[in-house]
């Protein structure tokens, strides 16, 4: 058995991991300064395609947690970077998305336009309307690509579990018959960006997640070593009864820092 101690890199999910319910989770800070002395590299990916790198770094730095927004990988980041590889320089791009999209892909130099778009991109949107899904699978029919940030069927907020951007994906997956190309996990994209950005090499990188269907799920697939802790939305029945299992289970980040620096 692979021991902690071997690993130089980590891949780290967000809510549930490091936060949970907007409180920051506790060992917070000594987790990233155990990762500092210990020289071990970083990235922080997360399907969240709402918010900037920026917005996420300052939410972290605000609990005293050492992380740059270089060190944060968004759905709607990895989208963009995604997109500069398939297409021209200055493409023109339907886009359903807030902010957190929408920067991103205006910092690389796409045009947003409402039609002869060569892809439509699809993040979650809080003011989702049925003129954006008419525009999004006229322009799919048409031609463009369908690309979706992330496929997350549903997420919790406090009035209960709500749609998440693979409802609206499949909205228009739907009234197209394309399926979309999704970046976020378990797809393998964000993991991918993840790995790239730190020169990672995979053997010696530990992915550390939440939840057993996007970020444990990523891993296996891409074949990296994954630990999942029980602070965020999985419970011990849920992760008995899945057929792909994590390598390591802990509590929460403070277990996980303790286990690691005593390995
Ligand atoms: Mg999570």
């Amino acid at each position: 058995m692979i021991s902690l101690k071997s690993f130089r890199y980590l891949i780290t999910d967000m809510d549930g991991v490091l936060w949970r319910s907007h409180e920051p989770m506790p060992g917070l800070v000594e987790f990233f300064q155990f990762l500092r002395q210990r020289d071990i590299q970083f990235v922080c990916a997360t399907n969240n395609a709402s918010t900037r790198a920026e917005k996420l770094a300052e939410r972290l730095q605000g609990w005293g947690a050492d992380v740059t927004p270089d060190e944060i990988v968004t759905s709607s980041s990895a989208t963009a970077d995604y997109l500069e590889t398939i297409l021209p320089a200055g493409a023109r791009l339907y886009v359903i998305g807030m902010e957190g999209l929408r920067v991103p892909l205006h910092n690389k130099g796409f045009e947003f336009a409402e039609d002869k778009v060569d892809a439509v991109v699809v993040g979650i949107d809080w003011n989702l309307t049925y003129n954006q899904l008419k525009h999004a699978a006229l322009n799919i029919r048409a031609g463009a690509k369908f690309i979706g940030t992330n496929s997350d069927r549903t997420f919790p907020n406090p009035e209960g579990i709500v749609p998440g951007n693979g409802a609206v994906l499949a909205a228009i997956e739907t009234a197209t018959d394309v399926r979309p190309i999704v970046i976020g996990k378990p797809e393998p994209v964000l993991y991918q960006m993840a790995l790239k950005s730190m020169n990672a090499v995979p053997e010696q990188t530990l992915v550390l997640g939440d939840r057993l269907e996007t970020d444990i799920l990523g891993a296996v697939r891409l074949n990296l070593k994954s630990a999942l802790v029980l602070s965020g939305v999985t419970t011990r029945e849920q992760l008995a009864a899945s057929d792909y299992q994590p390598d390591w289970v802990f509590e929460d980040i403070s277990a996980l820092t303790s286990a690691w620096a005593n390995d």
